[in-house]
């Protein structure tokens, strides 16, 4: 696949093409940035890209070298004997010095079959201090043929000696319309795009790997948090219904939930200013929005609006939940 493929992230792509057609792709780099933005694609590319047979600044996708990687890194037995993925094992926490003592132990001989040897260090921040250690010795005399990709969502749990011998990639969000383009090209239909484009707040993964039953669960429950918020007699139930969920739900959900009600928001909005019905960010909600306006919504419905972005700012800054949904509420209900 090369990386016109992936969605997202293009000034990453504009770095390592170049850096690959002048063949100084850094002996280490760290690949980081949050969950779901293809970090992991990034690297099985360069990897790619690496040996590949047809290209030199990208991965052709269809080369020996290049179905062989691809293959491997799903299945090591069957790889690419130049490119190893390393993560931790599915019953330990850790990645262990074992794992990374044989990174080690090849990582100076010359490549076998293709140009370069590459390694990839799958949430490489889970590398215990030994093995961190061990790593940090490999990069300190970096071999000449080999590369050593780090993907993480936790670049700060990665030792800063590790952090500082990498080329760190930082990876953003992937763009809505993005996301929106990929998912038309997978053949979703039109009303679903729209609304999981927002809901998935950048992360690719999960609006590609989406279970819609799901989500259609999560709009059903938003819709009654939106109803409660903007126009219900009983508004504190929003607070109560945050209160009850576990921490570490509501930081998954938080911001989801946050977008589905402000779309509920934003078509209130849309519709009482006589706006197209074509522009819905949920078209299929449309008859219930039409039944269920009252005046006092409305103007509850703008200060969510206004409110809101406030609340995701609090949330890339990792504020406390409940400061962040009573701050939320009090600027809503006042
Ligand atoms: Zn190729």
């Amino acid at each position: 696949m090369p990386f016109s493929d992936i969605p997202g992230n293009g000034r990453i792509k504009k770095i390592l093409r170049h850096a690959l057609g002048r063949r100084r792709v850094p002996n280490s780099l760290l690949l980081s940035g949050p969950p779901g933005v293809g970090k992991r694609r990034f690297a099985a590319v360069l990897a790619q890209a690496l040996n590949c047979l047809t290209l030199e600044d990208d991965a052709c996708g269809v080369c020996p070298n290049c179905l062989a990687t691809a293959r491997g890194l799903e299945d090591p037995e069957r790889g690419f004997p130049d490119v190893l993925r390393i993560e931790h094992f599915k019953n330990k926490e850790e990645i262990l010095i074992d794992q990374v003592q044989e990174l080690r132990s090849i990582a100076y001989l010359t490549p076998m079959i293709g140009r370069n040897k590459v390694f990839i260090i799958d949430e490489a921040d889970r590398m215990n201090a030994e093995a961190s250690n061990c790593l940090l010795k490999v990069l300190e005399e970096p071999p000449r043929t080999s590369h050593i990709v780090l993907v993480t969502n936790n670049p700060s749990r990665i030792l800063r000696t590790i952090r500082s011998r990498c080329q760190n990639l930082a990876f953003l969000p992937v763009s809505g319309e993005d996301i929106e383009n990929a998912l038309r090209e997978r053949g979703l239909e039109e009303e679903k795009v729209r609304i999981l484009a927002l809901l998935v707040h950048g992360n690719l993964e999960q609006a590609l790997n989406v279970d819609w039953d799901e989500i259609q669960a999560r709009r059903e429950a938003a819709w009654e948090l939106f109803r409660e918020l903007v126009g219900g007699d009983e508004p504190s139930r929003f607070l109560k219904r945050f209160a009850a969920q576990k921490k570490v739900e509501i930081k998954e959900n938080l911001a989801g939930t946050l977008e589905l009600v402000s779309s509920f928001c934003r078509d209130l909005v849309l519709l009482r200013d006589g706006g197209d019905p074509r522009l819905l960010l949920n078209p299929d909600f449309e008859p219930r929005m039409r039944a269920g306006g009252a005046g006092a919504a409305f103007d509850r419905a703008l200060r969510f609006l206004a409110a809101v972005d406030g609340a995701f700012a609090g949330l890339d800054q990792n504020l406390n939940m409940n400061l962040l949904i009573n701050t939320l509420y009090s600027q809503v209900i006042g």
